[in-house]
């Protein structure tokens, strides 16, 4: 069996719906006491019958007395929904099974099977869309078509920033953290929802200075070829979160840049005033590429 080692990820479905043209195939909500084996003696079923389990979700792990798991179950023949559920029914008390709570079985959807029930989507308490890349695209590659790069980049710069300074705050409110512990959760929090993988290179809360590395940061793997860094979304909302941490204004500048083919993204997060960001103004809402190649938002 291959060992978990710390670097390594695997891309996660979470589309929730299964082509099923032969309509073998069923979603399954089950609610069971919270303890232990009680999955398995539902399983248990499964395998006497030759069902096959093609996809299973659950809650995140709760303290809740009881919890719900849904999965995309395939009968060996075809079955109609009434004939499933009276022979679940049927194993459930012949087995005394009496960690079931309550099970619903939906039923086809034409060539598809899919999960009806759940919804909305929520992260912890909060709720949550899923926006699928194409559709980012759209916000931003297709806004810059159409009103120009600088007045989207800096439009999204402002807004990334309020977003940073306000999941600094989430995140002291809830988890009561500072320093190092608060860009460990936003690492986490990062990773966990799919926007990138980010890596601490250089904390410093005396010198107020953050140096990160984002690999496969979703905004600027729009942009291919491009001869200048591309994140300005990320950028700010990194801005806004070291400069609240560090209760300090600070610069952020992207060094490093996948859009140009680096193999991540790199910020310098500082006080240092050399680093310009944008000002807000009628009629100024403009980049420059500084001397150094590098694009930084037009400040004085
Ligand atoms: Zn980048």
């Amino acid at each position: 069996m291959a060992r978990t080692t710390e670097n390594e990820y695997k891309p996660i479905d979470l589309s929730r719906m299964i082509l099923d043209p032969e309509n073998r195939i069923y979603f399954i909500s089950l609610t069971l006491v919270n303890k232990s084996g009680a999955l398995a003696s539902f399983l248990n079923i499964l395998k006497k019958h030759e069902f096959n389990l093609v996809g299973i979700l659950s809650e995140s792990i709760s303290k809740k007395e009881e919890i719900e798991v849904s999965m995309f179950l395939e009968t060996p023949t075809k079955m109609n929904l009434a004939d499933l559920e009276k022979l679940i029914e049927k194993e459930i008390d012949m087995e005394k099974i009496d960690v079931v709570k309550k099970i619903k079985i939906f039923d086809h959807s034409g060539w598809f099977d899919e999960d009806s029930f759940h919804f909305p989507l929520q992260v912890g308490k909060v709720r949550a869309v899923i926006f699928p890349i194409p559709v980012l695209e759209g916000f931003l590659v297709g806004l810059r078509k159409s009103l120009g790069d600088e007045i989207v980049q800096t439009i999204v710069w402002y807004q990334g920033r309020e977003i940073g300074k306000n999941t600094l705050e989430t995140y002291r409110k809830e988890y009561g953290v500072e320093g190092i512990s608060a860009v460990e959760i936003l690492k986490k929090r990062a990773l966990i929802l799919g926007w990138a993988k980010m890596e601490i290179v250089h904390l410093d809360e005396k010198e107020k200075k953050a140096v990160i590395k984002i690999f496969d940061n979703w905004e600027c793997d729009m942009f291919k070829e491009k001869s200048a860094p591309q994140s300005h979304f990320i950028r700010g909302i990194l801005s806004g979160f070291f400069s609240s941490l560090f209760r300090e204004d600070l610069k952020g500048e992207e060094t490093r840049c996948i859009a140009k083919g680096d193999p991540y993204c790199e910020f310098i997060l500082s006080a240092n005033k050399n680093v310009k960001e944008p000002r807000k103004s009628n009629d100024s809402l403009a980049f420059e590429e500084s001397s150094k190649g590098r694009w930084v938002n037009q400040y004085e």
